[in-house]
């Protein structure tokens, strides 16, 4: 139960998807066993979506983990884009590294090591696409770099913004969650409240957020 939607719904949508078309079926069963927390199936599905829409050449992801989200977007993508992701776990750094090399995607995707807080404040260029994935206490301290890194037309995709439902419903929450509950609830009425921004909520996964200017 992921306390998002219901179990039956989940069940019908991730299994339209022919596991024969997988091409990552490796690192999913990877992640599972490992107990690494990669995109779900229909969060993937999303992003895929998203960037073969938005056709990015600079994608800004939070959160490596083994590099599932950044060799799917890229593919996905069409446009070769350049990635820059951040993760601070160097175990999960070592996978990634990995995985990149076997998708000859060396050249292609920037790994910055270190706390996505403190490497955001150094970051200078601006991308088509943010993908938030790391750090769910603190994506309303991310929120204002991610701002100034994004481009005009620039669209922000959060993840886990309803983590397990709890965001959404009190009852749900538990105690050790509750900083991150209130901090993700912050950043959904920052994205909501902005009158510069438009902002949808999608409870898909573990909850999606996508975010542009208006
Ligand atoms: N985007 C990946 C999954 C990322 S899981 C995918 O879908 O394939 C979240 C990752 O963020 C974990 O690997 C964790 O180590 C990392 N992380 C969590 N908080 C972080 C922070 N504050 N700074 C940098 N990395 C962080
Ligand atoms: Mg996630």
């Amino acid at each position: 139960m992921s306390g998002v939607t219901h179990d039956y719904m989940e069940d019908y949508i991730r299994n339209l998807i022919p596991e024969a078309y997988d091409k990552y079926k490796e690192l999913e069963d990877f992640a599972k066993e490992n107990k690494v927390p990669i995109a779900q199936k229909e969060t993937a599905k999303f992003l895929e979506f998203i960037v073969s829409m938005k056709k990015p050449l600079k994608i800004l992801e939070l959160g490596t983990a083994i590099g599932y989200s950044a060799i799917l977007m890229y593919e996905a993508s069409g446009t070769k884009p350049s990635i820059t992701t951040i993760e601070r776990d160097k175990n999960m750094i070592k996978y990634a590294r990995e995985n990149f090399k076997r998708y000859n995607l060396t050249e292609k995707i920037d790994i910055k090591e270190g706390d996505c807080l403190e490497v955001l404040e150094n970051l200078i260029e601006s991308y088509d696409l943010i993908f938030m994935d790391a750090g769910k206490g603190h994506y309303n301290h991310f929120l204002p770099h991610c701002l100034r890194l994004l481009k005009d037309d620039g669209i922000i995709v959060a993840d886990n913004v309803l983590f397990r439902g709890m965001v959404a419903c009190d009852e749900l929450v538990k105690r050790r969650k509750i900083t991150i509950v209130k901090r993700m609830r912050e950043y959904l009425e920052l994205v909501s409240k902005d009158e510069n921004l438009i902002t949808s909520v999608i409870p898909m996964g573990d909850g999606i957020a996508v975010t542009k200017r208006r």
